[in-house]
């Protein structure tokens, strides 16, 4: 059901990516624990990790489509969503290098611009990390408002103004991915910048962190027009475009810290004997581990089946478009419950320095803030849940997508338009294929959703109003959890007892939900009405509960990180 970094062998992938995970567990486990968390207690930026990709070719093999690459790179989004795991499971900071090289690379790759894909190629074989410049300090989420200037030149090159704030690999990358304005209009553009270059200033890391989070300042940085990557509605594809890739892997770094964190906590939590019992007798401490824990086996179902509509995905098939964001939202945002509740387990020792947790306490609250907030993510996913539910599309069932196959539609998605006319497949069918008894009840609970939007959907100022759309968001949202959560128990015959506890929890969540809707000031008689139909107690079965909380128990010894 988890990550176990001693025990995983990476059977479904091939034998080069086998290698890369392997090598990859094996520098961390080498380094151990001690060495991992004193370059975190000292801020000691992570040339080590960086330069054992390059020795071992890693992110020259996984982030070069094959198009591009020699000798069976590829950009394949089952092996990435691993490596994601592991990365994070050893430390967000190690994660974020990679993470923000893929984002630099999005636009390098999406670009027609072949001389530019052929030095970025040149750079992975070299080593080098990326970066990608779209943040400004004084504008947050408002892209439109990009203060940096690329302006053209009589020789027919350019000159670059502007300073980006927030950007990962500022201090390192090979090239970073940079959003401006053409000149002085409205035109949008992207190039690619040398972090090494004369008139590049990198001003300093803005966080205080291992991470390089930098300010760059470009002073009349001279750009070549064979660095422009794309011009006008391109330009604006490409950056939206880029954020759909990145985004997905938030909710992979979330399960990786969050399962690191889950060994800590039981072996600790079990060990300790409190007025003459182990800690986990107590019945609140069960309640809250085997709430994490299924909880993180969810986050992980519903992450991996998203990983399968991401890879089948093509012009015709646009559903990743609401699931990768909540990869990053709900994912993310599930990562700092589970944080939450296994801290209530662990209590004091979670400050410990000695312990991974406290990394991951302070980490987990990134992802959720990081490529779009959450309210930013929801406002797009609230675009969808019209179709969703009133008007499904037929589609062939998309199988587990394990193939060691290049996902080059990521790079060529196209209009980032058109949102409100995607179409989803019916959620229904996977719902009525399940009789258990949370599945039944949940169930129950979107019917009365459904009804509240057919007989008192939100009014033309609700619509308008964004604290009253985010709850409504946060109930659509787990119609969608639950769904992938259910065609991947189907996939991955997952035991009956587990599935169930999930909703168990879902149903709980549903009702929080449900209440907070009816106790909006907006909210009108109707819909309080509704809200309080939706909310349901979840169905009580002990001995599932008991089932479930020996697999957590057994958890405790599965793995401790060498020292
Ligand atoms: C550690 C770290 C690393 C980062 N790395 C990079 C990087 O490598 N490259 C890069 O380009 N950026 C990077 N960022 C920037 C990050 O993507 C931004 O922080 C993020 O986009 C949100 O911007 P903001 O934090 O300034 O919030 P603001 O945009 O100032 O938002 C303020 C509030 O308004 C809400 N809000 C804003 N717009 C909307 C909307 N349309 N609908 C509803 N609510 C809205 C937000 O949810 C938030 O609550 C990084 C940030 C951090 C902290």
């Amino acid at each position: 059901m988890l990550l176990n970094p001693t025990t995983e062998q990476f059977l479904d992938l091939d034998e080069r990516s086998r290698e890369i995970m392997k090598k990859t567990i094996g520098f961390f486990e080498e380094r151990g624990k001690d060495a991992l968390k004193q370059a975190d207690h000292d801020r000691s930026f992570y040339d080590d990790f960086i330069a054992f990709q390059a020795q071992e070719g890693i992110f020259r093999d996984m982030l070069t489509p094959s198009a591009h690459g020699e000798g069976g790179t590829r950009w394949d989004t089952f092996r990435n969503c691993a490596f994601n795991e592991i990365l994070a499971f050893y430390g967000l900071a190690y994660w974020y290098t990679w993470q923000v090289s893929i984002l630099g690379l999005g636009p390098l790759w999406m670009t027609d611009n072949s001389t530019m894909h052929q030095r970025t190629a040149q750079a992975l074989r070299d080593g080098g990390v990326f970066g990608f410049g779209l943040s400004e300090r004084e504008h947050g989420a408002d892209i439109y408002s990009t203060s940096t200037r690329l302006y053209p030149q009589d020789d027919g090159d350019y000159l670059a103004q502007g300073s980006k704030y927030y950007i990962g690999n500022a201090n390192k990358a090979a090239w970073v991915s940079t959003f401006g304005k053409l000149g002085d209009g409205d035109e949008y553009c992207f190039f690619a910048v040398n972090s090494q270059r004369r008139n590049y200033e990198c001003v300093k890391n803005v966080c205080n962190s291992q991470n390089y989070v930098g300010e760059y300042r470009l002073n009349d940085y001279p750009v070549a027009a064979d660095e422009v990557l794309a011009t006008g509605r391109d330009a604006w594809d490409m950056a939206l475009n880029t954020v759909n890739v990145g985004k997905f892997n938030l909710g992979w770094a979330s399960i990786g810290m969050c399962t690191h964190a889950f060994y800590e906590a039981i072996a600790h939590a079990h060990h300790r004997h409190l007025f003459g019992s182990a800690v986990t007798d107590f019945p609140h401490i069960q309640q809250l581990m085997v709430d994490a824990w299924v909880r993180l086996v969810g986050m992980r179902l519903f992450a991996k089946r998203a990983s399968d509509y991401m890879r089948a995905a093509g012009p015709d098939d646009r559903r990743y478009l609401l699931y990768s964001p909540m990869v990053k939202m709900k994912v993310t945002t599930q990562g700092e419950q589970v944080m939450d509740l296994l801290w209530d387990v662990i209590a004091a020792r979670g400050f410990e320095k000695d312990l991974y947790f406290e990394m991951a306490v302070r980490d987990i609250r990134a992802l959720p803030k990081l490529e779009g907030t959450v309210h930013v993510n929801m406002a797009l996913i609230i675009k969808f849940m019209k179709n969703y539910f009133f008007s499904p599309g037929e589609f062939p069932e998309i199988p587990r997508m394990m193939e060691p196959n290049d996902d080059s539609f990521l790079f060529t998605q196209g209009p980032t338009k058109g949102l409100g006319k995607i179409k989803f497949h019916d959620y229904r069918d996977v719902y009525r294929g399940s009789s258990l008894p949370n599945v039944k009840r949940f169930r129950g609970q979107v019917r009365v959703l459904k009804a509240m939007l057919a007989a008192a959907k939100p009014s033309k100022e609700q619509a308008k109003d964004f604290d009253f759309l985010l709850i409504l968001g946060e109930l659509f949202t787990l119609v969608v959890y639950g769904q992938l959560i259910l065609e991947n128990a189907r996939l991955l015959a997952v035991d009956d007892a587990v599935i169930d506890q999930i909703f168990d929890t879902m149903v709980r969540d549903f009702s929080r939900f449900a209440l907070q809707l009816s106790m909006k000031p907006q909210a009108t008689k109707a819909q309080r009405a509704f809200a309080r139909g939706m909310s349901r107690r979840p169905v009580v079965n002990r001995g599932r509960f008991e089932d479930v909380w020996k697999r957590v128990l057994a958890m405790d010894g599965a793995y401790s990180m060498n020292p």
